[in-house]
């Protein structure tokens, strides 16, 4: 394989992983260099949502994760008496089509991410080579790395590089790119324990139920991991540790024996992590770019870290693409910070919020939060919002975003089952692709007609998808329409929710804008000029 790529990703954690499938399904050549040899053991992250899911959805791997994920009912937050004061419960299914939360176990996750890119031929992957040096010039990136086992110096050439290497970034550093404090800095000792065989989660009491303990002596989560049998307690660390220090043993089995009877399981892991809350104030030099841990960290009370790393590749990787082809200029790179940035910040403070009203150490606080909580739950409506609770992903605000109904732009778009011509059910974007769809609920075929005409003369991976509810629908067939069935009529109410007759729906499945039936024109133009495109679109 050439040693010039289009794309280089510096760390194989679950963004840089995710961010080569993506590339790789948009035929991008792409090298993933990664200093480790082996997938880091022990899991970090345990959570995912409904987005993440998506995600691994549109890689086309969700169903081989499917072992790697667990599934658990509800979110119960108690007060230091012991006391339910708080409980969400989790949704099956989302607008999104997917479960709201799920458990996953991190090592197996990110081994199914792994080998999804033996699919691709055009993806290399180098285990063992430590990145260590960046230089850029004005068509590419030089990569310096070291070869682990044998010391040898390698130099990678490619025309962008995108550092996904985690908190302490060598990418981050080698640019100069700063941090941003949002003011949140608190250790939290995580342990991992596994029931004995013969002993059942009832004996040992413990539920499969995500527990919050409140309690301002002892803020303590308790996590039912995606393994049988393997259970997590994070425990706030009241005396703040050395850094790196280890916990003394009796430490340990003291906060162990005040969750569970020691004698019923076996630990596996403890450590020390420092929750912090951190934005990289940039996430673009020139041809070098951040994701996942390396432009953002946050506490995992709403276990959103990882969640926001997939986010960000996913807005990142479609966007890549059309540069490194040709089809747009790299100012549509911009956008990727406009959009990123603001959404990360807001999963940020949300989780700041969260984690305050956990982990608080004032007893007056604890009190007047139970009380607050009693006393608007009672109230039926606020019950029912509050009962919903999640922190849930914003729309975005601005970027690579128009449309003529502006409520519509910056959200994800929904995801029901609909029926194919063949009567096969199957979720919406199984039909949408990798590129961007344009759905419809338009009948006339003149309407039609005339976008397959624009869509014919433009080189820009578009798929476009007749939506009908039942009704005999326009004849017009063609390679680059789809026709579906809204089986559960939600695309329909969606349309006449936004009084709109098309849709363009981005590669990561967010809503670029919605249209109504003479505005389509200006939706194709405002399509092609938000994408920074090169050549002539044909639009009239
Ligand atoms: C206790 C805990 C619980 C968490 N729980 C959740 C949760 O439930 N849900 C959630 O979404 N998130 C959670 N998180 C956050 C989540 O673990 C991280 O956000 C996620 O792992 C970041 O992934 P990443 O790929 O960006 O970075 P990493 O996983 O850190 O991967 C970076 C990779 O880059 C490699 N690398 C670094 N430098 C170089 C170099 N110079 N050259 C080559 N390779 C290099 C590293 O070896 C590593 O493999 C949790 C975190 C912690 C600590």
């Amino acid at each position: 394989m050439s040693q010039e790529f289009d794309v280089a990703i510096v760390g194989f954690g679950p963004v840089g992983a995710t961010l080569a499938n993506l590339l790789g399904l948009h035929g991008c050549r792409t090298v993933v260099l990664e200093q480790d040899t082996e997938i880091f053991p022990v899991p970090r992250a345990v959570h995912a949502d409904d987005e993440a899911l998506r995600t691994f959805q549109s890689l086309g791997l969700l169903e081989s994760m499917r072992p790697a994920l667990g599934t658990y009912t509800k979110r119960e937050y108690l007060n230091a008496k012991g006391e339910i004061f708080f409980e969400a419960s989790v949704r099956k299914t989302t607008a999104i089509g997917h479960r709201e939360d799920i458990y996953f176990h991190q090592p197996t996750l990110e081994a199914v991410l792994r080998g999804g890119l033996t699919r691709f031929e055009h993806v290399d992957t180098r285990l063992g080579m430590e990145v260590e040096k960046i230089e850029q010039d004005n068509v590419g990136v030089t990569l310096t790395a070291r070869q682990a086992e044998t010391g040898k110096i390698e130099t990678i050439r490619s025309k962008y590089v995108v550092g996904c290497d985690g908190a302490r970034s060598l990418v981050r550093q080698q640019l100069n790119i700063r941090l941003r404090d949002l003011g949140f800095d608190q250790p939290w000792l995580v342990l991992d324990v596994r029931l004995n065989p013969d002993v059942t989660p009832k004996e040992a009491n413990l539920p499969n139920c995500h527990q919050q303990y409140c309690d301002p002596r002892q803020p303590v989560t308790y996590v039912p991991t995606a393994v049988k049998g393997h259970y997590r307690w994070e425990f706030m660390q009241i005396d703040k540790p050395a850094p790196n220090s280890v916990p003394p043993k009796e430490q340990v089995r003291n906060l162990l024996s005040s969750v569970v009877d020691p004698s019923n399981v076996e630990i596996q892991r403890v450590a020390i992590y420092t929750f912090h809350a951190l934005i990289a104030k940039q996430w673009r030099v020139e041809r070098a770019l951040l994701a996942g841990d390396a432009a953002h960290q946050m506490p995992p009370f709403a276990g959103q870290g990882m969640c926001s790393g997939l986010r960000d590749v996913h807005n990142l990787s479609w966007k890549l693409a059309l540069v490194v082809k040709g089809a747009s200029s790299d100012e549509l790179l911009n956008s990727y910070a406009v959009e990123r940035i603001p959404h990360v910040t807001r999963m940020t403070r949300g989780t700041i919020f969260l984690g305050n009203l956990i982990q608080t150490r004032s007893f007056l606080g604890a009190y007047l939060r139970d009380i607050l909580f009693k006393t608007i739950l009672r109230i039926p409506r606020l019950f029912t919002t509050l009962a919903s609770f999640t922190l849930r992903s914003p729309n975005l605000k601005k970027g690579v975003l128009g449309g003529e109904i502006s409520r519509a732009k910056g959200k994800q778009f929904i995801q029901p089952t609909v029926l194919l011509d063949t009567d096969e059910a199957v979720p919406l974007d199984s039909v949408l692709g990798d590129g961007f769809s344009v759905l419809t609920i338009a009948e006339h075929d003149d309407v039609l007609t005339k976008l397959a005409d624009t869509l014919i003369t433009t080189t820009l991976p578009i798929t476009f998808v007749q939506v009908a509810n039942g009704k005999v629908t326009s004849n017009l067939q063609s390679g680059s329409f789809k026709r579906i069935l809204d089986v559960e009529g939600k695309l329909v109410a969606w349309f006449r929710k936004y009084r709109a007759q098309f849709v363009i729906i981005r590669p990561d499945r967010y809503v670029l804008g919605a249209y109504t039936a003479t505005g389509l024109n200006q939706g194709m133009k405002e399509l092609f000029s938000l994408l920074c495109l090169h050549s002539n679109t044909g639009v009239p």
